[in-house]
């Protein structure tokens, strides 16, 4: 799937941080060439965009949340705090770097909503946004630099097939069109198409995780720093398999990045 082009300012999200002041609708217009601008005007006049958390028309500058919900997404702020609640689930359990997630993850709340949009309504754009918005978030980090490539958890090719895409790499080529690291698909594959986590406890998710991920080509991730990126952190099981499978490569360091944290 190639990138969505997000028209006009980089993100909502950015205007509100402050980032762009007040200079975004300068900026849409350079960005964009006039016939493009009345092409899309006329598109959207016929074809509204609606917000993907209350289903309002979007205006100029929004894009897929109109500003109100943009704001209104539970963001954790864990990337400026190095012993957040996403590295505590880690740790003792495998050696990372450090761990962070953009938003809390409830019953019912606006990522609930808009991760249900990606993985069960095929809303893929979902996943490219919420990436982006992570990914600015760890731009602010000093250690996001460090980071050589970033290695979304796969899905089991049954699986993928089915859906027609993995949600956990449009969320890392979110993150990527802000970081600007590659990232790769093909060298962490799930070999072992895993049953059902849901009702299963911490212990049992993590046995039946074993073993399910492997390494394609050990050599080339030789002292590499891989952030490893997913849609949300429950316990954690998953992750923690992805992470020790690439251990298994010398020299190897892990960070974990979420869109969400089940609290
Ligand atoms: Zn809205």
């Amino acid at each position: 799937m190639g990138r969505f082009t997000f028209y006009g300012s980089p993100s909502v999200f950015q205007i509100w941080k402050g980032e762009c002041g007040y200079i975004f609708p300068i900026f849409m217009f350079v960005k964009i060439s006039p016939f493009k601008q009345i092409g899309l005007g006329l598109m959207h006049l016929f074809y509204p965009r609606l917000c993907e958390g209350c289903n309002k028309p979007l205006v100029a500058g929004e894009e897929l949340l109109c500003v109100g919900c943009a704001v209104e997404l539970p963001e954790t702020n864990y990337h400026n705090i190095s012993d957040n609640e996403s590295a505590l689930r880690f740790a003792g359990r495998i050696p990372f770097q450090y761990a962070t997630t953009l938003a809390y993850f409830t019953n019912d709340g606006l990522l609930q909503h808009l991760l249900h949009g990606l993985k069960y309504k095929g809303k893929q754009e979902i996943g490219y946004y919420l990436g982006r918005r992570l990914g600015l978030g760890l731009r602010e980090t000093d250690w996001i630099a460090s980071v050589d490539l970033i290695i979304p958890v796969p899905l089991h090719i049954t699986k993928q097939n089915s859906r027609g895409f993995n949600q956990s790499k449009l969320i890392a080529d979110g993150i990527a069109s802000v970081t600007n690291q590659p990232v790769s698909e093909g060298m962490l594959t799930r070999v072992r198409n895993t049953e059902t986590q849901t009702h299963k406890t911490r212990t049992e998710r993590v046995n039946n995780m074993q073993d399910a991920f492997t390494i394609t080509a050990p050599g080339t991730l030789t002292n590499k720093h891989i952030l490893l990126c997913d849609d949300v952190l429950t316990t954690g099981a998953t992750l923690e398999a992805c992470a020790l499978a690439l251990l298994a490569a010398e020299g190897v360091k892990i960070s974990i990045a979420t869109i969400g944290i089940a609290v």
